[in-house]
Parts: C-alpha cells; structure tokens; sequence
C-alpha cells in the first residue's frame, strides 16, 4: 500500500532500492554462520575498504542513532565534551543517545551558517577554559552533508581537521548522507574522510536505500578496540547480520549507491531551480545535496498541507524541508511545484 504525499517528507519515506533488495534475495539462501561471520559480511566490509582505499575496521548498526552514538562514545570518556553543530542530528534528534551510552559526555553546541560548524566558534569552546571542572573537549562531530542539506568542501574540512590537530581532539563524521556528499564533491571518499583527519565516519545507507542497517567505519583502528562489546551490550549486534550486510554489497559492489545519490541530488536540484522561479520564495540554504529547504507564505504551507503533502518545518533554521531520494520521480518534483506555485498564488 503506497501512501501519496510522503514523496519529500524525508528520504527514508522511500522504499529499499532494486539492488539492496536482490542482494538480500541472494542472501537468503541456505544457512551462514550469525553474528558476522559471513560471507556478505565479509564481503560488505571488504567493498568499503575498497571505496575507502584503507585498511579500515567495519561494524554494523541498525541505525544512525545507534552507529554515531556508540561511535562517540568509543572516542571519550565520561568526563569529556563533544563538539557539533547545534542542529546537528547527535545533539537535537537522538533523544540523548550519545550521552547516555558514553555514561555523560557532554555535547557542547558550535554555531555556524547552513548546519556548518564555524571552526572560530568551534575554537571559542575548545580554550575558553583549561582547568579541570570543564568537560574536556575531546571530538567534533561534523555532518556530510549537514542537517540543512550543505556540504563541507575538502577546504573546509582542513580547517577543522587543522583546529582537531593543534587541540588534540579526535574527528567523527555523521554520514547518515554520506553519499550525496561524495557525489556532490566528485571526489574521492578518502579525500573528505581520513585524508581530512577523520577517525570514525558513521556511514549512512537506510536513507541512500537499504531497511536497516548503517555501518561504522574507524580510520583509527585503536578506536575500534573492544567495539563489538559496546555493539553487543547496546543491542545493535544482529544475530542474522547477512541481512544487514548483503544491501551494502548490493549497492557498493557496481556503484549502485553513487548512482541513487546522484539521481536525489538531481531531483533536489530540479526542485530548487523551479522553485526560484516562483516570487515569494526563498531557499534557507544552498542545495548540494538531496535537500532542499524553502520558505513560502503561510497560506502556501496550509495550501500544501490540504493537497496532502507531508514535509517538516522544524528542522534546521526552519523552513520547509523537501528531501529528494532514490525513489524520486520527475513527475512527483512537477505536482509538488505545480502545488506550491498555487498555493502562493493563493497567498499573493
Ligand atoms: C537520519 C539521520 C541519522 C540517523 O537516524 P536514525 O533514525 O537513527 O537512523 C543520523 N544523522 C543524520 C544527520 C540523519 O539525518
């Protein structure tokens, strides 16, 4: 049963992509061992070192949540401090998850345009103090691309990696959208991850097209230390784990997941050039990835909303968020602008 209007709610309104899904048919024959001793695992783990172009250590997650929080909690200690974007993902939409399973790290919130860190604001909290009852500032946590749909440039990522480096703190990266990033830069993974200092990236695929399942990957192989246990012990160790792990080879093994990435980004484009056209709207922040947010008359947004159109306006620097995926088709981008063209004429 398909649901109209839920085409740009988020991007995991999408189903599971072709190729996630046939892998998962492939997967589900005869017996494997659990736990992650398989093949598909195996061979998941395999395909990102690959992409990576490093000897990198692999787990899987059944969520985002799980897969950042478990991730910074293997960077700190109890007494140590975060550092993200106040609209980061780790700070507003994972219920506490970070702190509570690193037993309080505390998350220190960096302001920024368009979802970036300000790598000055980010300085400011890391030596605005030096004794010992502040939280020591420990990891900065970036997202690519942002939670306002921007991506950091590889300059922009030295700049950060630079700050990591003078303060000794240790670099995570939320790729819950990883993908959009890479094709947006059209460049190589590596480039923005461990060549730009980070240690850990949390690398999204339910979004890009899998059901479940997002995978951890530590550039610091020291991190990774004991990092199945704090799986275990959280409930994110999958005792079928083939059936988390056959959706990444079936998008990474002929390019599937660049390919999805690029057609979101696309789409995100083609609804933000049709929308500019339209008087009385503006974009809140540039689109590089699969976002678009756009603001628009009140009466636009009800209009919208009668139409049946679902989309959230809480998110980032507010806005309408209209999020593009896999599944995005031309003629879904074409009714969403006729409706919001009619809905600002209503407004007009
Ligand atoms: C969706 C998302 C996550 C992961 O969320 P889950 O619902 O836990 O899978 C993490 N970071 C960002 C930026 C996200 O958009």
């Amino acid at each position: 049963m398909t649901q109209p209007g839920y085409q740009f709610a988020s991007d995991n309104t999408a189903g599971v992509a072709p190729e996630a899904w046939a892998a998962l048919e492939r997967a589900n024959q005869g017996f494997a061992p659990g736990y992650g001793e398989d093949e598909w695992t195996a061979l998941a783990c395999e395909l990102i070192r690959r992409i990576f172009e490093t000897d990198c250590d692999v787990f899987f997650a059944f969520n985002g949540t799980a897969a950042n929080s478990l991730a910074l909690a293997s960077m700190c200690q109890s007494y140590h401090s975060i550092i993200c974007h106040e609209h980061a993902h780790v700070e507003t939409d994972e219920c506490g998850a970070p702190e509570f399973f690193s037993n309080g790290t505390k998350v220190l919130l960096a302001r920024g345009a368009g979802g970036k860190i300000d790598p000055a604001d980010t300085e400011r909290l890391v030596t605005r103090r030096t004794d010992l009852h502040y939280p020591k500032p420990r990891v900065v946590s970036v997202t690519q691309p942002t939670e306002m749909g921007t991506v950091y440039s590889i300059q922009e990522l030295e700049a950060i990696h630079g700050l990591a480096r003078r303060h000794h703190l240790k670099l995570h990266m939320d790729g819950a959208r990883f993908a959009n990033a890479l094709v947006s830069l059209d460049v190589p993974a590596a480039d923005i991850t461990w060549r730009r200092g980070v240690d850990v990236l949390c690398l999204g695929a339910t979004k890009l097209g899998t059901a479940v399942g997002d995978a951890v990957v530590f550039f610091d192989r020291t991190l990774a230390e004991e990092f199945e246990y704090r799986c275990k012990q959280a409930g994110q160790l999958a005792s079928k784990m083939r059936y988390l792990s056959a959706p990444w080879v079936g998008l990474l093994e002929n390019g599937a997941w660049l390919k999805h990435a690029r057609h979101a980004n696309e789409c995100a484009q083609r609804l933000a050039t049709a929308l500019l056209e339209i008087d009385g709207i503006e974009l809140v922040a540039p689109v590089q990835a699969n976002a678009v947010f756009v603001r628009m008359p009140e009466p636009a947004l009800d209009h919208l909303k009668g139409r049946g159109w679902h989309f959230y306006t809480f998110i980032g620097d507010g806005g309408a968020r209209l999020m593009c995926s896999w599944q995005t088709t031309d003629e879904d981008v074409s009714l969403l602008v006729r409706d919001i063209k009619a809905g600002v004429s209503l407004a007009n």
